[in-house]
């Protein structure tokens, strides 16, 4: 016989037939008559509800059905008498494939703190709650890449060990085949990278933003989702040292379109999610967050605020409140200024815009002021900054200028400046972090939780 998916058997379809469920056992309950089991295999966030009149069954059997245990089971699907599940299946034969002994099995009982699952991570999937977030997790990553197909963007791979380290995003892992102990060293007492396997130094990447911009000066739209690494040590709740990265460029946008587009997909996200992955928001919202599937439509519902930059601080230096780090004009804003803007003031998204120069990248259009840059950053409610962006400096001379200003190597970067050289044109793009977007969705409070196996400074488990 082949196997029926949960899913598929929950939807009511095979009423009367014999089928064959796999999957893991959540929870064996009963009397001494008959055993109810709840049977998960992933496939939804519901278990379907095995009946095994215990006559029936060999006794041996059973006793290793046990939370966590693996199994297989046929039986005939029936309409359920007990309340919560709309069919059940009455048990012909067991087979349990893989045992999980009681006594050691870490996730025997209901209820363990997030902190602790995070311990367990290689277990941790076999809770409700990280299937939901997980399969979530999957729906986000396939609507990004369907909003871009359908608009006519195209998928482009930027490199994730990179020979440039001028991209300022971030601090960076090097990336080395060099022997730590008995790198060799050139006149200069330093490490010899000609002898290192790219014969240059090279490090892990921080963006694919510089590369997907010369994609787009010839494809027009394309998008890159990656891998990213950044090797700041900031132990935050929405910082990891190992991201995932999208990053849209568009040729011919300019910042009004840059904003429109981050709003536009941003809200389709949000949507898709609502659509698609209602039982797993249903449950996210019970267990974590009541205000969940409110917020989640609010977004999809309502404009984003656009503001400048300087307006926001002008409202944050007259709000009364005191924050922990002070605002003035020239200050980068921290968390705690994005979430009051959003969370307090607006009451939604905000999108702020031309920001001062000094905290923002050199590949920023700079302004018609001289003091400000056509940056944009996303702010979203619990989450600070969802999306940073910018339209770009399409002006070989004004980009060099800002480069000099800034200390970055014009030479390392002579393929970037090629662009502005040949063929230049307007064009915007901006980063989406993954992982950011996965915790609005999900309402969950750390991120950590919204990623498989995270990478954090002090742990690299697994
Ligand atoms: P932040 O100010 O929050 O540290 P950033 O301004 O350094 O972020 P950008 O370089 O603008 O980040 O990167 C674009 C997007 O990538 C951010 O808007 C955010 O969503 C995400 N992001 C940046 N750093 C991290 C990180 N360490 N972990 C997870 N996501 C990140
Ligand atoms: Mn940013």
């Amino acid at each position: 016989m082949e196997r029926l998916k949960v899913a598929e058997v929950l939807k009511g379809k095979n009423i009367g037939e014999n089928v064959l469920v796999k999957g893991w056992v959540r929870t064996k309950r009963g009397n001494k008559n008959v055993a109810f089991i709840a049977l998960n295999d992933g496939s939804t966030f519901h278990s379907v509800q095995l009946v095994a009149d215990l006559e029936n069954q060999n006794e041996e059997i059973l006793k290793k059905v046990t939370t966590g245990a693996c199994i297989a089971a046929t039986g005939k699907v029936v309409e359920s008498m007990g309340s919560g599940q709309s069919v059940e299946i009455q048990v012909a034969s067991i087979e349990v494939l893989g045992e999980a002994d009681p006594e050691t099995y870490p996730l025997q009982k209901k209820g363990h703190t997030l902190e602790f699952l995070r311990e367990i991570a290689h277990l941790r999937f076999r809770t409700n709650t990280f299937g939901a977030v997980f399969r979530i997790r999957h729906a986000m990553a396939f609507a990004i890449h369907k909003f871009f197909n359908d608009k006519g963007f195209f998928y482009i791979h930027s490199p994730i060990i990179t020979g440039s380290d001028a991209e300022g995003a971030g601090a960076m892992f090097r990336v080395t085949t060099l022997d730590a102990e008995k790198a060799p060293k050139n006149d200069q007492g330093t490490v010899d990278f000609s002898r290192d396997f790219f014969a240059k130094p090279t490090n892990l990447t921080v963006s694919g933003q510089l590369e997907a911009e010369l994609a787009a000066m010839a494809l027009g739209q394309v998008y890159t989702f990656g891998p990213t690494f950044r090797a700041e040590n900031s132990n935050t709740s929405r910082h990891l040292a190992e991201f995932w990265m999208i990053e849209p460029e568009v040729a011919f946008n300019e910042i009004k379109e840059n904003m429109d587009l981050a709003e536009e997909m941003l809200q389709y996200l949000v949507r898709y999610a609502l659509d698609n992955c209602p039982d797993d928001l249903a449950f996210l919202n019970g267990q974590y967050d009541k205000e969940l599937l409110e917020r989640l439509q609010f977004v999809v519902d309502n404009k984003f605020e656009r503001l400048n930059y300087g307006e926001a601080v002008e409202i944050l230096k007259n709000s009364g409140v005191k924050f922990e780090f002070p605002v003035d004009w020239g200050t980068d804003l921290s968390s705690e200024h994005e979430r009051w803007l959003v969370e307090q003031h607006f009451k939604k998204p905000v999108i702020l815009t031309n920001y001062p120069k000094e905290i923002k990248a050199f590949y920023m259009k700079q302004n018609e002021d001289g003091k400000t840059v056509r940056a944009m950053d996303v702010l979203f409610p619990g989450i600070g900054e969802i999306i940073g962006g910018s339209q770009r400096e399409e002006n070989y001379d004004k980009l060099m200028k800002r480069m000099e200003e800034m200390h970055i190597p014009a030479e390392e970067l002579y393929w970037y400046l090629d662009t502005r050289k040949f063929g230049t044109c307007p064009h915007a793009g901006f980063g989406l972090g993954f992982e950011r977007l996965i915790l609005f969705v999900t309402g969950m409070g750390n991120i950590r939780d919204v990623i498989p196996f995270p990478r954090t400074p002090q742990n690299a488990e697994f």
